[in-house]
């Protein structure tokens, strides 16, 4: 069994069109399961901490952005972020994705169903899924803290935190 953990992220573009049903009923073919799931307000830190990899890109500052959901307006500035678990996770959500570019997406693949390639040149391709367990790792543990998923997926350690946060009044 290769059980693998990987990292999906319904795009602002997936919620302003309605989408968070229909993609998490094609990826729900894969018979993988959720073990992670909130809405996040992606901060341009985490933004550009999680595109590292795209820096040198011309298109770098576009997807941080996108990501952001800033051409969306504020209601949009939002995604949601999953961790699935499941044998072979990394390679059965890409195959479900489909392809970067929404045009050469595979037609019945959920970025040829719903992607689009913009007028200005962007692949809005309404969902993230990590390409390797190496960047899925990574991802993961940048998106979500260990007591938020109820899987055993990485090692932790405890930590001390003295950490101001809301609470209910
Ligand atoms: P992914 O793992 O399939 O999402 O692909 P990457 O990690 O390489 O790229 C991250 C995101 O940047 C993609 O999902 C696209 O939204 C965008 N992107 C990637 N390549 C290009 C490109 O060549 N041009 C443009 N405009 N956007 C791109």
């Amino acid at each position: 069994m290769n059980i693998q953990y990987t990292l999906v992220i319904i795009k602002p573009d997936g919620l302003k069109k309605s989408l968070t049903g229909n993609i998490l009923t094609r990826l729900s073919e894969a018979k993988l399961c959720i073990v992670g799931a909130k809405v996040v307000h992606v901060s341009r830190e985490l933004a550009e901490a999680h595109y590292a990899h795209l820096k040198q890109k011309p298109f770098f500052g576009e997807v941080v952005k996108y990501i952001r959901g800033e051409p969306y307006g504020t209601q949009y500035q939002r995604v949601l972020a999953l961790v699935y678990e499941g044998e072979d996770a990394i390679t059965k959500v890409r195959r479900l994705a489909g392809e970067t570019n929404p045009e050469q997406a595979e037609a019945t693949s959920i970025r040829g169903q719903y992607g689009r390639l913009t007028s200005s040149g962007l692949f809005e391709n309404v969902l993230h899924c990590s390409s390797n367990p190496e960047d899925a790792e990574r991802e993961i543990k940048l998106w979500f803290s260990p007591d938020e998923i109820v899987s055993e997926t990485y090692p932790t350690k405890d930590v001390e935190m003295k950490i101001k946060r809301k609470g209910w009044l």
